[in-house]
């Protein structure tokens, strides 16, 4: 039986978790006999043996050597207020005591889950007044596609289903949620995407803008919109999807000129535009979501992760009254739902977290105070011989390595793609303290939103270390 030696002695309550004892290897042991993880390699991890995260404290977190990290991806781009807040366990628990579940089908409700779709659409642009909970951001797509076809087949345009999207996107792991993402090794691995899901190129300005200036890239990568749209016909096409900026795709900022564009596109032929705030939500940009910083006006937002800063799962849709207007008024029964869609706890712990961001400001503290800051600090590493460039918006941020620097960008010499630079360096960053995430050659964060300062620079000067390490390692 593997589970007698256990390992982990459960920590007093005055005890701090991260000395508690724990069996690091024989957790890695139980890890690799049991469990499936997701997005990983089961049997590369089995040889070298899983990193054992056991307590989290602000911006930090803690493995089961007692290694101390600062954790530069908030968990998963969700811990926006950052770990070890006793106000969000005490709702949880109080909840839990309380009611910790029940339904929201057949005509029931609960008070946490009313009271935040409330907050949701007090705190999101005004076009919102409805919200469809789900438990994941994936399901929230899921239920986008549901959504936005029945919206069209309500007022008699049953072919209008085709939905656009962009390569590199991401829009999570179930069928739908990974047939809408743009990423080719998903696709790749069970038949996707699924009919009516078809993409256009992203707006990577690094990539396909040589010999153009960023504004004029942005129009162009727009009007790759069009060009789908004409072709697959517009009395077909129901909706655009998009990231704000695309996170799991490497952080892609998009021209300035990109999403006005897109909005006059989708409002010329009539589509939906769906946002996908899952990453650029509640608070990730300087605004209470990123349609906001980037000026369109959404019919639908995908939103989940930064709503609960990830203390209990939670997800869903803000509805627009364009769409909830006719779902409501001519649908009847929406035959779509989650036995956790609206789950007490979840939304309760979302009230208290919603609450903090409000109480400490963060949103303001982001767009005028610490997310300025980060730009000066972050953009600064663009000096580094290994970046080629480094940008922010907001508190997501990435860089480029590059082999060799050139004054423009789009002259660097980028690596070998076999060389794997991004992993080399994402080792140096864990090795030497700080979370950072690697997409091919750019290396991302998405820091907790509550950084001071004085974090914000230990983070550079981290990240500036770890460079040099990774340099003395390819020289
Ligand atoms: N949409 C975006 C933009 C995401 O980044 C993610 C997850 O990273 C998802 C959707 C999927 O969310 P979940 O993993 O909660 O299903």
């Amino acid at each position: 039986n593997t589970l007698a030696p256990m390992a982990i002695v459960a920590p007093t309550a005055r005890q701090s978790v991260a000395q508690a004892p724990v069996n690091t290897r024989a957790i890695q042991d139980l890890d690799a006999a049991h469990y499936l993880h997701p997005f990983t390699d089961s049997k590369a991890l089995a040889s070298h043996g899983s990193r054992v995260i056991v307590k989290g404290e602000g911006i930090y977190i803690w493995d089961s050597e007692g290694k101390r990290l600062l954790d530069g991806m908030s968990g998963l781009w969700c811990m926006n207020v950052g770990y070890g807040r006793k106000s969000i366990s005490d709702a949880v628990y109080a909840q839990m005591q309380q009611l910790p579940f029940y339904n929201s089908f057949f005509q029931t409700t609960n008070v946490p889950a009313v009271q935040l779709a409330a907050k949701l659409v007090e705190i999101s642009p005004p076009q919102f007044n409805h919200v469809f909970f789900t438990g994941s951001g994936s399901e929230g797509n899921d239920t986008i596609v549901r959504m936005v076809r029945r919206y069209w087949d309500l007022q008699g345009y049953q072919g209008r289903h085709v939905i656009i999207s962009r390569h590199n996107a991401y829009h999570g792991s179930t069928m739908a949620g990974a047939s809408l993402g743009g990423m080719s090794g998903m696709h790749e691995q069970g038949g996707l995407p699924i009919p009516g899901i078809v993409h256009i190129g992203q707006p990577y300005y690094l990539e396909g803008g040589k010999g153009k200036t960023p504004e004029e890239f942005g129009l162009e990568a727009a009007s790759w919109l069009e060009q789908k749209i004409l072709e697959v016909g517009a009395d077909k096409v129901a909706a655009f999807i998009g990231e704000p900026v695309q996170g799991a795709g490497g952080v892609i900022i998009p021209p300035s000129t990109y999403w006005p564009e897109i909005q006059r596109i989708c409002d010329k032929y009539g589509i939906l535009l769906v946002a996908d705030e899952v990453i650029c939500g509640f608070g990730r940009l300087g605004h209470w979501f990123g349609s906001e910083y980037f000026g369109i006006k959404p019919d639908l937002m995908t939103f989940a992760k930064g709503v609960s800063s990830g203390y209990v799962p939670l997800g869903g849709v803000l509805v627009g009254d364009r769409v909830a207007d006719v779902l409501i008024e001519k649908g009847g029964d929406f035959n779509h739902g989650f036995t956790y869609s609206g789950h007490p706890v979840a939304c309760a712990a979302a009230l208290e977290n919603i609450r903090i961001i409000q109480e400490e400001k963060l949103v303001d503290q982001v767009r005028e105070d610490t997310g300025p800051y980060l730009k000066q600090k972050f953009e600064a590493l663009a000096d580094h011989p290994l970046v080629g460039a480094a940008e922010t918006c907001g508190f997501v941020a990435g860089l480029v390595l590059v082999q060799k620097k050139a004054a423009n960008i789009h002259d660097c010499v980028p690596f070998d793609s076999t060389l794997d630079v991004g992993m080399i360096c994402r080792d140096h960053m864990f090795n030497g303290g700080m979370i950072m995430r690697a997409v091919g050659n750019r290396m991302i964060i998405a820091p907790p939103l509550v950084m001071t300062h004085a974090e914000i620079d230990e983070l550079v000067t981290l990240i500036r270390v770890c460079l040099d390490a990774t340099l003395a390692d390819l020289t």
